[in-house]
């Protein structure tokens, strides 16, 4: 029995048919874990969907009301790289109702994971990049307005930048503002677009191929843009240093670990050199930075397009696995 929970049911299969996305990944990776003892059938929580309250504290009405309405663009549904229908957007409310689900378990047992999830390309108001709902930020703002946390962390481990995310909590915000007039007989007031920081209650950190999608990289607290065919032990170094800098400036009560399986050297949408055990070691890294501090973590799986999918569940298993090592000391 593992000491934290892990949060899974059959539906979060991705109805998307033949698709470079390994939709059936989620049930590979179930059976994996039982089948190789890593946890048992009572390590497991079954989600129930977000409610269509949760998903609008992070998504505009009007996208909710054409992705409930089937009224998106032809537009659109080509961004999402996913064919729309219904199912579909089932298995994203069920997802991010996983993610808050994982979210509160982690606040009791230190860790818990959401054995789907980390649409980190979904924005308020459009899907990109096979990501409909964002569901780590539908947790996150979930939690905040329970009162349960003031302040989180994202921790985007995907080869693909986490624009959504970015998005979403970007802590630079754009605001009109009234330059001082001139003094004299002509005054004259001005309005002037400044960049400054938000108070921001959400600190992002991404570390990501820079030569890959998504083209446009809006800004996250601490972007790592990696070369092409960064190594384990380069790509380790970076996310030492970027949790060091990001735990000095911001203590967030939950950080939330987007374990995407993509930096993997095999993988046919990324272009960095990983090994399975470097990432492993990866998922360490993260697993020890967090519980140094007692902040609790809350994983989700994002992308993982390896050549052999058994690669791409050998990678999330051992993410799993790694907890195990970490927290069942
Ligand atoms: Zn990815």
């Amino acid at each position: 029995m593992l000491p934290f929970k892990l949060v899974y049911s059959d539906a979060y299969y991705l109805p998307i048919g033949q698709h470079v996305f390994p939709a059936q990944k989620y049930r590979l990776i179930y059976q994996r874990i039982i089948s190789s003892g890593l946890a048992v059938q009572t390590d497991f929580l079954e989600p129930k969907p977000a409610a269509d309250k949760d998903i609008l504290l992070v998504h505009t009405s009007e996208y909710v009301y054409r992705l409930q309405y089937g009224m998106l663009s032809a537009a659109e549904e080509l961004a999402m790289e996913i064919p729309y229908s219904e199912e579909l957007v089932d298995a994203f409310w069920l997802a991010a109702g996983g993610s808050i689900l994982a979210a509160n378990k982690a606040l009791e047992d230190r860790v818990a994971f959401n054995v789907g999830g980390g649409f980190h390309h979904a924005f308020p108001n459009h899907g990109e990049g096979f990501c409909m709902i964002h569901d780590v930020a539908v947790a996150i703002r979930r939690l905040q307005k329970d009162g349960k946390i003031k302040k989180a962390m994202t921790v985007d481990c995907d080869v693909h930048q986490g624009n959504g995310t970015a998005a979403i909590f970007g802590n630079r915000q754009t605001v009109e503002r009234n330059l001082p007039s001139w003094g004299g007989l002509d005054p004259y007031v001005g309005k002037a677009a400044v960049a400054e920081a938000d108070p921001t209650d959400v600190f992002t950190i991404s570390l990501h191929q820079a030569n890959n999608y998504p083209v446009v990289k809006p800004p996250s607290s601490i972007d790592i843009n990696l070369p092409d065919h960064t190594t384990d032990e380069q790509y380790l170094s970076w996310l030492d240093n970027a949790l060091s800098s990001g735990l000095r400036q911001f203590t967030p009560d939950l950080l939330c670990y987007v374990a995407g399986a993509d930096p993997y050297k095999d993988d046919q949408l990324g272009g960095l050199d990983l090994t399975i055990e470097g990432l492993k070691q990866r998922d360490e890294m993260v697993f020890r930075a967090a519980r140094a501090q007692g902040i609790p973590v809350m994983v989700t799986f994002a992308g993982g397009y390896a050549n052999n999918v058994e690669d791409t569940i050998t990678i999330h298993c051992n993410t799993i696995a790694a907890a195990k090592e970490i927290y069942g000391r």
